[in-house]
């Protein structure tokens, strides 16, 4: 107690004491901020541990970056923009996101080179200490966590991995100024971020090693340059509002296959994936490497017609579990068969911490409760946003909120409604702190996993990003998106403790 009280008078003598603190500067940040505003809440401050705004598409600057849902849809639900294309590239989303910054002044919100390390609830003064890696600490009475699903890259320790003396990083920290053409580089990893960028820079290198643990289904991506009048469309507010309700209703039908139905994914989409691999692919060899053991959907389904092609060229080889990476040395990559593959750049396309690691560093709640004690099993949360003991806390896409039919934008959105939903009733309630039951989230979360049986995330045979070490799903919400946005409106007062 006494402890508590010196730590109030420290906690005092730091910055200013904010309402609301938002960690991440993402169109999670973002659409806090917004809606924050729209709520008449002005007193937030935004921290981004990036020396630059902008999250996931400033972030992800590698060869070939695009989206996989088409941009109407992979925008906020009220701010139209002119696409150029139906998957925009990296630098068109660049621009949309810095658009909806300084549309919103969040730049003046918001601190840049920002790492949280921590943050902690103190039950006597009822705020949240955030800590900040070298910098002084913050005070707020509500934390929004928006630090994104797929942010903190994840390379896994192969052996000798140091010992590499060519030039190595993630795909999500490319460096641009590192000059790849004719050289030999090596891309580990099959996935989304590596099905964009192998295609994109095949014909520039001198050769190009692919090592791939599980091959994924591929669909046509069949992307479309947008006309004049369909971009005039798009700059008209009812125009793109009829367009996003048609490209979301030919989307979400697809979860009906997801869940309840393999048959249906078999119909809408194995048949074109395997024909496609049957187009680009003649070497029987390849095409038995690039076909997946597992159900269609089971993983997340790659949009390219691209890939396969690359993989067919002279310069390209797809290395798959048969001869796996062995170690790594001075000069490149030994795989299993003792052969040593000379390189001069590895990209590591090794994916994101999506489940275990969701929020990216410690949290500290009621009664000194920590995040990753309560998340020991698996991460869970009352509609992945609200866990007990750590109250006026928020987590924007945590456990349970991930999308693989839609934008993952439509699911943030409806966060929001439920986020704001509780904003008001504390003013309505005239009180200061909110918190979820107990009983609330564990009917919820029990609820969540009973879905999630009937998945082909759970059922198709395949280990994906979206299970977390417990073998649960964490990275999926097993239901329409329409779903998930009605339970956020149909916010249960009953459901929290009011103080
Ligand atoms: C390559 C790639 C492609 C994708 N494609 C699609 C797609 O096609 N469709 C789709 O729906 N979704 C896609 N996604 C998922 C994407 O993450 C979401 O669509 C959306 O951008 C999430 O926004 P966010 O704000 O939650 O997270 P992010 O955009 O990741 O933003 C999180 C921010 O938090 C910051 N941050 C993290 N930790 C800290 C800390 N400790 N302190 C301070 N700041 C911190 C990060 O630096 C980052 O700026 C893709 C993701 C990636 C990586």
């Amino acid at each position: 107690m006494v402890w508590e009280a010196w730590r109030i008078v420290l906690n005092k003598k730091m910055k200013h004491q904010y309402k609301v603190i938002i960690i991440g500067s993402g169109f999670g940040g973002q659409l806090a901020a917004i809606n924050l505003v729209k709520e008449g809440i002005s007193d937030f401050f935004i921290l981004e541990r990036r020396d630059y705004m902008g999250g996931t598409w400033c972030q992800n600057v590698y060869p070939g970056a695009a989206v996989d849902v088409p941009s109407p849809l992979y925008a906020l639900s009220y701010e139209p923009f002119d696409w150029t294309q139906m998957y925009a590239e990296q630098d068109e989303l660049s621009r949309y996101t810095n658009f909806i910054i300084e549309k919103y002044k969040l730049r003046e919100k918001t601190a840049t080179s920002q790492v949280v390390t921590k943050i902690h609830w103190s039950e006597l003064d009822q705020v949240w200490t955030i800590e900040v890696a070298g910098k002084a600490a913050f005070r707020a009475q509500f934390v929004i966590n928006a630090t994104g699903p797929l942010s903190t890259p994840v390379i896994p320790s192969f052996k000798g991995r140091d010992s590499f003396k060519g030039k190595s990083f993630h795909s999500n920290n490319w460096d641009t100024s590192y000059d790849y053409k004719n050289k030999r580089v090596a891309v580990i990893g099959s996935g989304a971020s590596a099905a964009q960028i192998i295609p994109a820079i095949a014909s520039q290198v001198a050769h190009l090693s692919v090592f791939q643990r599980a091959a994924h289904w591929v669909m046509p991506r069949n992307d479309y340059v947008f006309k004049a009048w369909q971009r005039a469309i798009l700059r008209n507010k009812w125009g793109y509002k009829i367009l996003r309700v048609l490209i979301y209703c030919s989307l979400e039908y697809r979860l009906i296959g997801f869940k309840y139905s393999q048959k249906l994914l078999n119909i809408i989409g194995r048949g074109d994936a395997q024909r496609l691999i049957r187009k680009h692919i003649k070497d029987p060899e390849l095409q038995k490497k690039v076909t997946p053991d597992f159900a269609f959907g089971c993983k997340r389904v790659i949009l390219s017609d691209t890939l396969f092609k690359a993989y067919c060229r002279d310069n390209v080889s797809l290395y798959d579990k048969t001869n796996a990476i062995k170690k790594m040395t001075e000069k490149g990559i030994v795989t299993a068969d003792d052969v040593e593959h000379e390189l001069d750049l590895i990209v590591y396309s090794t994916g994101y911490d999506a489940t275990d690691g969701i929020i990216s560093y410690p949290v500290v709640g009621r009664g000194e409760a920590t995040l990753a004690k309560v998340w020991e099993d698996y991460p869970r949360g009352y509609l992945g946003t609200m866990v007990p003991s750590f109250p006026n806390l928020f987590i924007v896409t945590g456990p349970n909120t991930g999308v693989g039919h839609t934008s993952a934008l439509v699911l943030i959105e409806s966060q929001m409604i439920y986020i704001m939903k509780c904003f008001r009733n504390l003013t309505q309630f005239n009180k200061k702190v909110i918190e979820v039951k107990a009983s609330a989230e564990e009917k919820y979360t029990n609820h969540i996993h009973e879905e999630m049986k009937r998945t082909v995330w759970h059922t198709g045979g395949c280990n994906s990003w979206y299970k977390s070490k417990s073998g649960k799903i964490i990275a999926m919400f097993p239901g329409f998106s329409f779903t998930f946005r009605r339970w956020a409106k149909n916010f249960k007062a009953k459901n929290h403790n009011f103080f």
